[in-house]
């Protein structure tokens, strides 16, 4: 080589020998290079436990699916771009024209969305069932029906389901069940052991942690639907960027810390509201006294920051003073992250009026309490 032009074109990304970080290297590609015409011819092969093609992973990729396997207790996981990218991935490994999927009628609004428009117009029909239904999910089954959807708590109005029950009358006919996990991960609710057969989450919310990013994770219990579960996330060409990826790394060692002080605070933040004679409505599982508890206390392990209720002034124009009366929590939507947040949202029909959704992040219990002290009596009563 006698150009500097071509010195500079050359691959320059070895990995010096005795550097040991205990951080996560992050690793750009889009070609992967091969040394010989056999493996080159070979790649595909690999294409699930090796290196391919960038899409279809890195080490930082890889990396992170595996802690994320882990944490799930062992499942298979595969990562796509958003929360809602997971929901469609499972839908589109799983459902085709004329086949039936089930949904509670506490879903993620998204996911209800894109069943309604994309895979209906594919020729995939819904039922929307309600999220009580626990064993009497049996009721709800067609001939046709593929796979039910589950969510516990819902990310709004917090309704819990009884998993167990639903995962023993879908397996009886042959029929899958998928979790929106996003709520609780797998510190909380251990879904794969529980029977669930794919496991969705936003990493989004409290993996990432930060609210900085935007990913998603589906496990699954066995082998062979991961490979299926890959294969459809390359054929939808799903592709996450292992930026991202690093910055969803450095959320997993202080998942549980975050979670655990989110959580303490949020059922100290219940308590104070479920007295306040302001609050009408408070939904939050972990404490007793909840219509769900029994639910959460059965299987759940831990709690986290997110809780809803409504006021007995349930106007707008009492919400609008009240949220514009808090100093630390802020409005936006998503959750997870470290710092507080309020979000409004109408209720769900039949209900009527508006639910007040509080994230707990992880600043001082005593400052967030008397933030919404201060708020709540500005209020007339
Ligand atoms: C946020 C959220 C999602 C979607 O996650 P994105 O990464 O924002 O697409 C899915 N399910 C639940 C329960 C969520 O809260």
């Amino acid at each position: 080589m006698t150009h500097i032009s071509s010195t500079l074109a050359q691959q320059a990304s070895d990995i010096p020998e005795g550097f040991a970080s205990l951080s996560q290297g992050v690793f750009h590609a889009s070609t992967i290079v091969f040394p010989d015409v056999a493996a080159f011819l070979h790649r595909q092969e690999q294409a699930h436990t090796g290196y391919s093609y960038g899409q279809n992973g890195t080490p930082t990729h890889y990396a992170l699916a595996h802690k994320l396997s882990e944490l799930e207790g062992g499942g298979h996981t595969v990562l796509v771009p958003s929360g809602l990218a997971a929901i469609v991935l499972v839908n589109s490994m799983l459902l085709g024209a004329g086949d039936h999927v089930l949904l509670p009628d506490s879903i993620y609004g998204p996911t209800l969305t894109v069943t309604q428009t994309l895979f209906a117009k594919w020729g995939v029909r819904h039922t929307i069932y309600p999220n009580d239904a626990g064993a009497d999910i049996a009721n709800f089954f067609e001939e046709t029906t593929r796979l039910v959807w589950t969510e516990s708590p819902a990310s709004n109005s917090m309704e819990m389901q009884d998993i167990p029950a639903i995962v023993a009358a879908a397996h009886a006919r042959q029929i899958k069940v998928a979790i929106d996990n996003t709520w609780a991960t797998a510190l909380g609710f251990r879904a794969l052991d529980a029977g669930v057969d794919f496991s969705i989450q936003a990493l989004t919310k409290y993996v990432g942690g930060h609210s900085d990013l935007l990913m998603g994770a589906v496990s699954a219990r066995d082998q062979a639907s991961h490979h299926e579960l890959r294969s459809t996330a390359e054929l939808l060409g799903y592709y996450v960027s292992p930026d991202e990826c690093f910055l969803a790394l450095r959320g997993l060692p202080t998942l549980a810390l975050r979670m655990e002080r989110q959580y303490a605070s949020a059922l100290r933040m219940a308590e104070f509201l479920q007295n306040h004679a302001a609050i009408d409505q408070l939904h939050y599982p972990p404490l007793p006294g909840d219509a769900y508890h029994h639910l959460w206390k059965r299987d759940f392990k831990l709690g986290n920051g997110l809780l809803s209720f409504t006021l007995k002034q349930n106007e707008l124009a009492n919400i609008e003073k009240f949220v514009a009366a808090l100093k630390l929590f802020t409005l936006g939507n998503s959750w997870g992250g470290v710092h507080s947040l309020i979000a409004v949202a109408p209720q769900r029909a039949p209900k009527t009026g508006w639910l007040l959704r509080l994230h707990v992040g992880v600043e001082h219990v005593d400052d967030l309490l008397e933030d919404v002290s201060v708020a709540l009596g500005a209020l007339e009563i």
